[in-house]
């Protein structure tokens, strides 16, 4: 089994309330061969909500405390943002996943690139804070750029 993304999978759980589903992935859903989160939600947020991005570095740099999320709105949301990838990282962990396929540029589930945290579309290299937090307990993360590796690797 692996994780997914909830909104590759098909959940309209975006900040803006939408989807970016493919249906390969919802696929393995409906054949109970992948379990769906997403760490924003599970961290208390609402949907839609405020569009955020890491300002300060990455997702390591959050879990280090030297980066934070904040919203458009100016609202600091790196609480919620840790506790949706410590929930997240609970379940993923209680059935044994340990290879996942999350949603790029994301600022919980990006694994190569994110926003800068200007909210001007800039991208810079890192990874959101759910992604930090599955990194550093040893599980693999894939994007919907490269997912069909994660499951010939399975
Ligand atoms: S936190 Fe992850 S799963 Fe949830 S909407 Fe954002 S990219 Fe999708």
């Amino acid at each position: 089994m692996i994780g997914i993304s909830a909104c590759l999978g098909g959940i309209c759980c975006r900040y803006d309330g939408g989807t970016q589903k493919i249906s390969e992935l919802a696929a393995l859903v409906s054949e109970q061969k992948a379990l769906l989160i997403c760490p924003e939600v599970l961290g208390g947020l609402s949907t839609p909500r405020q569009p955020a991005e890491i300002i300060g570095g990455d997702g390591f740099a959050v879990w280090q405390g030297t980066a934070k999320v904040v919203d458009t709105a100016g609202k600091d949301v790196t609480e919620a943002f840790k506790a949706g990838a410590v929930n997240a990282l609970a379940q993923l962990q209680k059935l044994g996943i340990n290879r996942l396929i999350l949603k790029e540029r994301s600022p919980s589930c990006g694994s190569q690139m994110i926003y800068d945290g200007s909210f001007s579309g800039t991208k810079i290299t890192g990874v959101g804070v759910a992604t930090a937090l599955f990194q550093q307990n040893g599980l693999q993360v894939y994007s919907e750029e490269n997912w069909q590796q994660a499951l010939t690797e399975s």
